[in-house]
């Protein structure tokens, strides 16, 4: 099973992607949680993707493409994956598609997670990530058991660089420029789902389970 999540930065599609990587035993993959990785240990594609990142822009789709296709093409991604935060422009779709069209493959579920702007200010000045597992949380909504903490490693949560509300709505014009096409796309392959972002996440699950199941 090839899942696609589709939303708005903060739409909550990293915590979604997370609870059905664990369901049904896929890979999770973040492009953005990649960048990051690279960035924490100083490599040239971390010191590429830092500029773009911090600006709230968007890595070049071919450095970005080049990385995802490698990634899908490890073993762990045999029975399928989930993909978040990929693809983030038509470019990037159609070489994923040429990609999968190639070994006879399709993207089986496109869900996007639909939640409206005036939200996603809230939801990113409150997120707190770990540097170490990548688990996300937020301050009020999805608070970690001990402040500040960890749940899943014990390492101390940070504030994402690009989380910073000038930041935040940068990416906001990003996404509604390059990637809300993306939507369309996925409807027109016959693949897209929309469940209500804006409900508490265990709810957003169970519409995606019943989608999935
Ligand atoms: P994305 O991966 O789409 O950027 P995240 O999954 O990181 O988004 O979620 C953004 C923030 O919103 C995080 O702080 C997360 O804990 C919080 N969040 C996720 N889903 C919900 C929800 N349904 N209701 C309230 N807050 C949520
Ligand atoms: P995310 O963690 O998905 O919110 O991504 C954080 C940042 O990483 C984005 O604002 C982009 O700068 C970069 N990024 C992540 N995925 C992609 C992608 N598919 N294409 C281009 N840039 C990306």
């Amino acid at each position: 099973m090839k899942i696609v999540m589709l939303g708005a930065p903060g739409a909550g599609k990293g915590t979604q992607a997370d609870k059905i990587a664990e369901k049904y035993a896929l890979p999770h993959i973040s492009t953005g949680d990649i960048f990051r990785k690279n960035i924490k240990e100083g490599t040239e594609l971390g010191k590429e993707a830092k500029s773009y990142m911090d600006a709230g822009k968007l890595v070049p789709d071919e450095l970005t493409v080049r990385l995802l296709l490698d990634r899908v093409a490890n073993d762990d991604c045999r029975n399928g994956y989930i993909l978040d935060g990929f693809p983030r422009t038509i470019p990037q779709a159609d070489a994923l598609d040429a990609e999968l069209t190639k070994l006879g493959e399709k993207i089986d579920y496109a869900i996007n997670v639909d939640v409206p702007d005036e939200n996603i200010i809230g939801r990113m000045s409150g997120r707190r990530a770990c540097p170490k597992c990548g688990a996300t949380y937020h301050i009020r909504h999805l608070a970690p058991k001990k402040e500040g903490i960890c749940d899943s490693c014990g390492t101390e949560l940070v504030i994402r660089d690009d989380d910073k509300p000038e930041t935040v709505k940068n990416r906001l014009a990003v996404y509604h420029e390059q990637t809300q096409p993306l939507i369309e796309y996925f409807e027109k392959k016959g693949v897209l789902h929309t469940v209500d972002g804006t409900i508490d996440a265990t709810d957003v699950f169970k519409a995606i389970e019943s989608i999935l199941n």
